[in-house]
């Protein structure tokens, strides 16, 4: 029962409970009043066949008198009749007062009721109940004589005398079927009646619970997971504003959840994307190109991968901050962009490398056509806050399906050919078989590298410069070595690019600036003042302090600064011009010597050479070694000259290694030479021997 209420209370909705429990509660009621008011019909019917009981028995006992007086039952054989043939009379019994029966007819059980009659007192011939049992009654009236007509003699009234008792026996059955014929009726009417209040409370509660049925549905639905489900606002108060807090939560619901898809959409963005460049990722890179080898797999196509490495770019980091640093890589990325196909993919694999994917390739040329397009993009200077950056790149390319099959492959191959074209200052190179081995061997010169200036394996030569009119020794020019116990000696052209792509330069350039200035000193103070020129990286000169390291070097070694020339070459200056000149001013501060090295390969801006305080231009060795024999050579050093003369600059001509390359240039009225024709670059002692001892 517990648990039946317990089913009922908890798994039934709301409605369904309302409904049960009214139409129990009316069930119920119209039981209670079909029965009471069935006991109150059953009463009034029992009433009503007592009185017509008694009724009868008095009739009965008026005209049993004569038949009582003479003895004679022939005398009420007629009323008995008449008396029997009422609906429900059983029997009827006539007695005298000595109880004995005079007559007795019908078919009652004598056993049913006592023997006697409980005499009825009092002079009224009024028939009383005189006993019940289950199925019947009987009423008992006395009998009394009649009086005669009264006669206007008699003084006295006459007495009336009691002659005996009738007795009328009524069966109860009209008084069942009567009653449960009311009962039925009852019943009937009570639950048509109940029906209908039912049909009416029920459409009245279904009205009234609909509001909370649609919320419920509502909420089932937001439960199923539809967020912008909302409930109807109406109904009761209460209803009402569960609905509109319903709703309230609903719509919170859907800001946060919104928010979140919003957050899921940004995340996935960010995981695929790269925020700074708004480019793919690498993560997405790879999706590509895996998605991109399927294609070609099932097309029997070919594609190219680009990979892509600014150059220098660490510098441009270091010496102008990361901000510009990121201007320029989503400046560098949106040209790159720009300079492929709209089908082509391009993304930022990470730091300053990009990567291209090229399908529906034509052939390897187009793959060429793209990079140098690429290059061709870059080449313009960035100008970020006032500033001409210039950047390069260098780009390795590998072909599907002659480089590698899968995605890895083909990375780590262009990879491999981007290295080599950084290596070798070409711009691009497509991958071939074995150029790994190369890399590793410039992997391993890298690690040597490193490891050269703890071991002292650097050395310094030095090369003199004489004055061309007099032959008198000016000067020497300072030129790092690097003896390498495997690999011999290495020429400064193969491992000051790689000191420079890997940041050494700095302390190698540093160790060389101090060992150059000691060693002019060394000989200053013998005697002999001469200029050491020192060469400067690009990477050197962008280091923020390097004036104060300059400085520093020249109070540590106490050379006078007037000895000490710095030669930057003419490709950096121009690469870097706006950066180097307040540094090439402070230099000039100190009162330290500039030369331009090599120049006549870097293509000068006229303007910037008169702004640079520059007081020497080394001409290049290229020019002069067929400046004998190339008219072409011949005019362009007597140009260079007469430029450098004009805008007050000594000129120093490099590379002179005949008498012949010596004349003309005594005729051109250059005004230094160096050279073999002078001396190959030499240890200091091999120096001091030779030259000082000749001056
Ligand atoms: P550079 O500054 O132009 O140096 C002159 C180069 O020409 C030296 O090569 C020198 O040995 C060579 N040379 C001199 N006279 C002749 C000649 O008559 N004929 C020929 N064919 N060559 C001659 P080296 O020593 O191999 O240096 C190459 C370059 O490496 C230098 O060019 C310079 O740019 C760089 N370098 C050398 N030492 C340093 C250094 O300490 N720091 C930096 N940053 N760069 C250096
Ligand atoms: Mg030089
Ligand atoms: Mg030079």
């Amino acid at each position: 029962m517990n648990k039946m209420l317990k089913t009922f209370l908890r798994e039934f909705t709301f409605r369904r409970q309302l409904g049960i429990t009214i139409t129990l509660g009316i069930l119920c009621l119209a039981l209670f009043s079909s029965l009471v008011s069935s006991w109150q019909g059953k009463e009034r019917v029992r009433r009503n066949l007592i009185e017509q009981g008694q009724h009868i028995t008095e009739n009965l006992a008026r005209q049993s008198a004569l038949a009582l007086l003479y003895a004679s039952p022939d005398n009420a054989a007629e009323a008995v009749s008449a008396t029997l043939a009422f609906p429900g009379v059983a029997s009827v019994e006539i007695r005298d007062t000595g109880q004995r029966v005079l007559l007795a007819q019908g078919r009652a059980r004598p056993a049913e009721f006592p023997k006697s009659f409980i005499p009825v007192a009092g002079a009224e011939a009024l028939a009383v109940l005189d006993a019940e049992s289950e199925g019947a009654w009987r009423f008992v009236a006395p009998v009394y004589s009649q009086p005669s007509a009264a006669s206007p003699f008699q003084v006295q009234e006459a007495r009336r005398e009691r002659l005996g008792d009738v007795a009328v026996v009524m069966s109860k059955a009209e008084l069942s079927q009567m009653t449960r014929d009311i009962f039925i009726a009852n019943m009937i009417s009570s639950f048509s009646f109940a029906l209908l209040i039912l049909i009416l409370i029920r459409f009245l509660s279904g009205r009234m619970a609909r509001p909370l049925r649609e919320l419920s549905a509502s909420m089932a639905r937001a439960e199923a997971g539809e967020s912008h489900v909302r409930a109807v606002l109406s109904g009761p108060k209460d209803i009402f504003d569960m609905a509109h807090a319903f709703n309230s939560m609903m719509a919170a619901l859907e800001d946060r959840i919104a928010a979140v898809s919003h957050a899921e959409r940004h995340i996935r963005h960010l995981a695929y994307n790269d925020t700074l460049t708004e480019l793919p990722n690498r993560t997405q890179f790879m999706d590509m190109l895996n998605q991109t080898i399927d294609r070609a797999r099932d097309k029997g196509q070919t594609f190219a991968l680009l990979f892509l490495d600014l150059n220098r770019f660490k510098n441009v980091n270091d010496t102008l901050g990361h901000d510009v640093g990121d201007r320029l890589l989503i400046a560098a990325g949106r040209r790159i962009r720009h300079s492929v196909r709209a089908d082509d993919s391009v993304a930022r694999f990470g730091g300053d490398e990009f990567t291209v994917l090229m399908e529906d390739l034509a052939g390897a040329t187009a793959a060429l056509v793209a990079s140098q397009n690429i290059c061709f993009a870059l080449a313009t200077p960035f100008e970020i806050d006032g500033l001409d950056i210039y950047v390069s790149a260098s780009i390795g390319i590998s072909v599907y399906p002659a480089d590698g099959m899968d995605g890895n492959t083909l990375l780590k191959h262009a990879d491999s050919a981007m290295y080599l074209a950084k290596k070798n200052n070409s711009g691009h190179e497509f991958y071939e078989p074995g150029m790994e081995a190369k890399i590793s061997d410039h992997v391993q010169m890298e690690g040597a590298l490193r490891r050269a200036e703890g071991r002292n394996e650097l050395l310094l030569y030095y090369q003199p410069k004489a004055v061309l009119a007099t032959g008198a020794l000016s000067g020497m020019e300072a030129l790092v070595r690097w003896k390498h116990p495997e690999f011999g000696p290495v020429s400064p052209a193969r491992f000051i690019p790689l000191a420079e792509e890997t940041g050494l330069i700095v302390s190698i350039g540093a160790w060389v600036l101090r060992t150059a200035c000691t060693q002019a000193k060394i000989w200053a103070d013998a005697g002999m003042p001469l200029a050491v020129a020192v060469n400067l990286s690009g990477v050197q000169l962008r280091q923020r302090d390097f004036v104060d390291s300059v400085r520093a070097v020249l109070a540590e070694t106490g050379l006078a600064p007037a000895l000490l020339e710095l030669e930057i070459t003419e490709s950096v200056l121009m690469e870097q011009a706006e950066e180097t000149l307040s540094t090439l001013h402070q230099l000039k501060e100190i009162g330290v010597r500039l030369a331009i090295d090599d120049f006549g390969t870097g293509y000068s801006s006229l303007s910037y050479l008169k702004r640079f305080p520059v007081d020497t231009l080394k001409i290049d060795q290229s020019f002069v070694r067929d400046v004998t024999s190339d008219p072409d050579d011949a005019a362009l050093v007597t140009g260079i000259i007469a430029l450098a003369h004009s805008l007050r600059l000594k000129v120093v001509a490099e590379g002179v290694e005949t008498a012949e390359q010596r004349d003309f240039l005594v005729r051109s009225d250059c005004d230094f030479i160096q050279g073999y024709l002078l001396s190959q670059p030499v240890p200091p002692e091999v120096f001091e021997r030779n030259m000082l001892d000749a001056v």
